[in-house]
């Protein structure tokens, strides 16, 4: 709820997280609506809402003030009276109380439920949500904070909805992810293990990134539904190959460093058009200073000169984006820097820059292994600037993951 999601100055990650979070139940998502900051509107898309599901998420408008409407509209919406529960209050007063403040009186507003509505307590904020039972159908009030949303759901709905809804089964999800091989490849190879009728169920997803397997399986208990799930992976990782990276929804980064730290070796990168995109995912993992020593982003060819040892002689005959000079930045990020491997990335980005033999995509990644042989791929990844730089850093990570794995 509310005018900013309505703009996109908001975007709704509340509504994904509750996609995701209520998945293992066997709840499967309907419908989404958004409305603005206007009761009329409110109250309809509630009613709406409630005539089709037997759950309905609402976040957002429980503030203290008289355009957070959502405790009155969902009143009106229910034909119920607004009750002010006392009770509610000495949490709110506390949470003013812990910054040295006193609550300002338009706070006592949050302690007001529609009649039969059952309190959920927020731990991290002011407002309380609320369960409210209409029929068969549960409307599931919540802030619109996403912090304060997502530790209310963990320490109270998500059990609320299980004793509810799960009637015996247990549903069990995981996230499979590959890279490298295109969407039409990755459905190719699966075939039948895609049919919806089948218990595993799994679901694709493209991105920048790769193809996500989303596999749910539904079974009499998690052990049982856990067990579907394993013998679905082992198929689908013996079509996909070593395009499989994890299978527990891990990015890239966490699984060339998990790598990187059980060899305990080291890494250095130096980048060109991904401008630093690869340290950034490299450093995103807490602990990664145990293997990553250094990174460089060298854009010019005096940089890559004077700060990775690349001759000049190899820029001027092959030019910045060639494999020549992505080898030649790899080993000579990874000797100055004295690590294990160096990993490097050179391309063109676009939209201008590109000329027909090396077009806008074109991008040389290469690793350089310490007593060992230099790894040089070449890319051509389509779309826009910032899609070849996302590809550019994921290929690069699964250049040092495939090597580390030893494919
Ligand atoms: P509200 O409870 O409507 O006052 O929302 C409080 C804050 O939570 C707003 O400033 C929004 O930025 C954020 N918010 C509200 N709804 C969502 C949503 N669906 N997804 C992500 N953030 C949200
Ligand atoms: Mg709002």
């Amino acid at each position: 709820m509310g005018n900013e999601l309505l703009t996109g100055d908001t975007l709704d990650t509340n509504g994904r997280f509750l996609t995701r979070a209520v998945e293992s139940l066997g709840l499967a998502p309907r419908f989404k609506h958004v409305a603005g900051d206007r009761e009329e509107d409110v109250i309809l898309v509630l009613r709406d809402a409630a005539s089709r599901a037997d759950v309905v998420f609402v976040t957002g408008g429980l503030g203290p003030t008289e355009d957070d409407l959502t405790r009155k509209s969902v009143a009106r919406a229910f034909d119920r009276r607004l009750i002010f529960h006392p009770e509610l209050l000495p949490p709110i007063r506390d949470y003013f109380a812990r910054a040295g403040q006193e609550m300002p009186p338009d706070n006592e507003r949050q302690a007001l439920l529609p009649s039969g509505a059952k309190p959920i307590p927020n731990p991290l904020g002011t407002a309380p949500g609320f369960i409210l039972e209409d029929g068969r159908t549960s409307v599931i009030v919540l802030p619109g904070v996403p912090r304060e949303m997502r530790g209310m759901y963990e320490a109270s709905v998500h059990s609320y909805l299980a004793s509810r809804f799960r009637g015996g089964e247990t549903w069990e999800v995981r996230t499979v992810r590959t890279t490298g091989v295109p969407e039409s490849k990755v459905n190719e190879l699966l075939g039948n293990l895609l049919d919806l009728s089948r218990n595993p169920q799994v679901g694709l997803t493209a991105s920048d990134l790769g193809v996500d397997l989303r596999i749910r399986a539904r079974a009499g208990s998690r052990d049982a539904a856990s067990g579907m799930i394993d013998a679905l992976v082992e198929d689908a990782r013996a079509r996909l190959g070593p395009a499989v990276y994890s299978e527990a929804g891990e990015g890239l980064e966490q699984v060339a460093g998990r790598l990187l730290a059980e060899r305990r070796k080291t890494l250095a990168i130096a980048e060109s058009c991904t401008g630093g995109l690869v340290g950034a995912r490299v450093t995103s993992v807490p602990g990664s200073s145990a293997y990553f020593e250094r990174g460089i982003v060298s854009y010019s060819n005096e940089s890559k000169e004077a700060l990775l040892g690349v001759p000049r002689s190899i820029l001027a005959a092959h030019g910045a984006v060639s494999p020549e000079t992505a080898r030649a930045m790899a080993e000579g990020i990874g000797r100055s820097a004295g690590t294990d491997f160096g990993l490097s990335v050179t391309g063109i980005a676009g939209p201008t820059g590109g000329t027909a033999g090396k077009p806008v995509g074109l991008v040389y990644i290469a690793l350089a292994v310490r007593d060992g042989e230099t790894r040089v791929e070449e890319h051509r990844f389509p779309g826009d600037r910032e899609m070849v730089r996302a590809r550019s850093a994921q290929a690069a990570l699964d250049l040092l993951r495939r090597h580390l794995t030893g494919c």
